[in-house]
């Protein structure tokens, strides 16, 4: 494995940004894996990876003095679903309460063929054989009506299921994590997704994120691969007549010629394209799969207390601090990036697992991650990130403070990854930490692009796609990785290269 940055994971990874205090580059909690099945199938935990349940899952607080709000109470996701219907109960009413037992009892089973789905290539076929079983439970649903919830949007589901703004309002955030707002067709799944957290919790490596590929590291290791770091592939090789092109390797960015019958290409797909350059097929060639404006503004603090929210204990700092009481909050800052402005009231995410692993930062100090999303890449009015970023890091950190008084004094450094920053830290194009739109129309057999979905590139043999860029998507998953290796092995197997080659000749007469 060539990896061109010199720490190993991408945005998954963690390194010592000050001393003693190890902070993320990119995800803190991961939640897509530890339904995939992945890290018992590697056995990672013989290799170094622990994981700590975040449980709660997830707390939003209440509105703050001078805001609209039904109670004071905040709510608290716990893995336990009677504890979770109590907090709701006790803050949005007993009614609500009941219909979450209920959504989660829905939900379950369809957010479990969501994840079977996740985990398998996207034809239409796969697609349907995972599906189609929702329908099928007793009680039935007719089709029309899971149709119309999955294709829904997220903010619609909330309003037919629930009646207080507050619970809406931290699902919603929870869904949007995705990056596509909960107004947008197809959103509904990712707020259903929740159901799941009632069975296993997001998760954080002890360690940092990092903890996850310092152990697919040791893995590969261990099965006789080897990752050479800091000298990432600067093209591909190909070989072979017009009508048969296939890859034959990698060359490195210092010269070095990897050779190898298959290369398996993680990073964006744009950046692939790049590496094939003039021997990109047009499926390759003529991928332009949307990125979108910017995603999310990170700030990574070092601080010498944890965030204190007001008649809330500890046990809100395990999980998503969702600091978000109101949908419309959500919509005010979606809408300010689709103008191409920085959110004029940020809506953070907040997470501070170094109240649960004392690994992270010296006794007394803390790693507190502040996640912002809807940051425009390019600003409309033209002004630059490095002009902007302090203000809207402050911005952010007064966001904070508005429900936890105090967080602004504990800030002791502050680390800020702007859109432009990601790009330049991760190579994460325009900042898309999903490396591309996380809509509909690029999911599954979308995405990257319909031609591109299958993992394979038409056109130029032994070239294999994965990574965010292809399906599932972004988040930490592991999925696409499995799914693409699968598809390796299967065109590696005799009979199918006798196909293969057959089919070539038939094309080849044909002409
Ligand atoms: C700030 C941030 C916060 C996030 N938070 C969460 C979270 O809490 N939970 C969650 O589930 N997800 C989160 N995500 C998203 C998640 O981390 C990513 O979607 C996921 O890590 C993508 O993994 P990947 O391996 O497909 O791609 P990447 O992590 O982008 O890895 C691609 C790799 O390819 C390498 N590369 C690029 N070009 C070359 C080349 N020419 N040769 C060799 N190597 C190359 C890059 O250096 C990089 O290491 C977050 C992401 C970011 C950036």
């Amino acid at each position: 494995m060539v990896e061109s940055d010199p720490v190993l994971g991408g945005a998954v990874s963690t390194v010592e940004r000050w001393p003693g205090v190890r902070v993320d580059r990119g995800s803190s909690a991961h939640v897509i894996i530890r339904h995939s099945g992945i890290v018992e199938e590697l056995e990672l935990e013989r290799f170094g990876l622990r994981y700590v349940d975040c449980d709660p899952w997830g707390f939003a607080p209440a509105p703050v003095p001078g805001d609209d709000g039904p109670d004071g109470r905040p709510l608290v996701f716990s893995v336990d679903l009677d504890a979770t219907c109590t907090s709701i109960a006790a803050a949005c009413g007993d009614a609500d309460a009941a219909a979450y037992r209920r959504f989660v009892e829905v939900w379950g089973p369809r957010s479990a063929a969501v994840v079977q789905a996740f985990g398998d290539r996207p034809s239409p076929a796969r697609l349907a054989r995972h599906l189609w079983p929702i329908g099928s439970r007793r009680p039935r649903t007719p089709g029309g009506e899971i149709a119309v919830d999955f294709l829904g949007s997220g903010d619609a589901l909330l309003d037919r299921w629930f009646s207080s703004e507050r619970l809406k309002a931290a699902l919603a955030w929870f869904g949007a994590q995705s990056g596509p707002p909960m107004s947008e067709p197809g959103t509904a799944a990712m707020v259903g997704w929740v159901a799941l957290l009632h069975d296993v919790p997001p998760g954080h490596p002890v360690g940092g994120s990092g903890g996850l590929t310092q152990a697919l590291a040791a893995r590969l290791a261990a099965d006789g691969g080897r990752v050479t770091l800091g000298d990432g592939a600067a093209r591909l090789l190909v070989d072979g007549p017009a009508d048969a092109r296939r890859v034959t390797g990698v060359q490195t960015t210092s010269g070095r010629r990897v050779t190898a019958p298959v290369v398996v290409a993680a990073c964006h797909v744009l950046a692939t394209k790049a590496l094939a350059g003039d021997d990109a097929p047009p499926a390759l060639a003529d991928a332009d799969p949307p990125l979108g404006n910017g995603f999310g503004l990170v700030l990574r603090a070092q601080t010498n207390a944890l965030p204190s929210y007001p008649g809330v204990g500890d046990e809100a700092l395990q999980g998503l601090q969702l600091l978000c009481t109101d949908r419309a909050q959500l919509a005010r800052a979606h809408g300010d990036w689709l103008a191409g402005e920085v959110p004029r009231e940020p809506v953070p995410l907040t997470m501070s697992f170094s109240a649960s692993d004392p690994t992270l930062a010296p006794a007394g100090q803390h790693v507190v991650t502040v996640w912002g999303q809807w940051y425009p890449y390019a600003l409309a009015d033209g002004s630059d990130w490095e002009t902007l970023a302090e203000p809207a890091a402050q911005q952010l950190i007064a966001a904070v403070d508005r429900y936890a008084p105090g967080f602004a004094n504990s800030v002791q450094r502050l680390y800020v990854q702007t859109p432009l920053r990601l790009e330049q830290e991760l190579s994460l194009l325009r900042g898309n930490v999903m490396h591309v739109e996380m809509s509909l129309a690029s999911m599954f057999g979308f995405r990257p692009t319909p031609a591109l979905s299958g993992h394979r590139v038409p056109g130029l043999a032994g070239l294999y796609l994965t990574g965010a860029s292809t399906h599932p998507g972004g988040g930490v998953s592991g999925n696409s990785g499995r799914t693409a290796a699968r598809v390796v092995l299967a065109d590696r197997r005799p009979a199918a290269r006798l196909r293969a080659e057959v089919g070539r000749r038939l094309r080849a007469r044909r002409r």
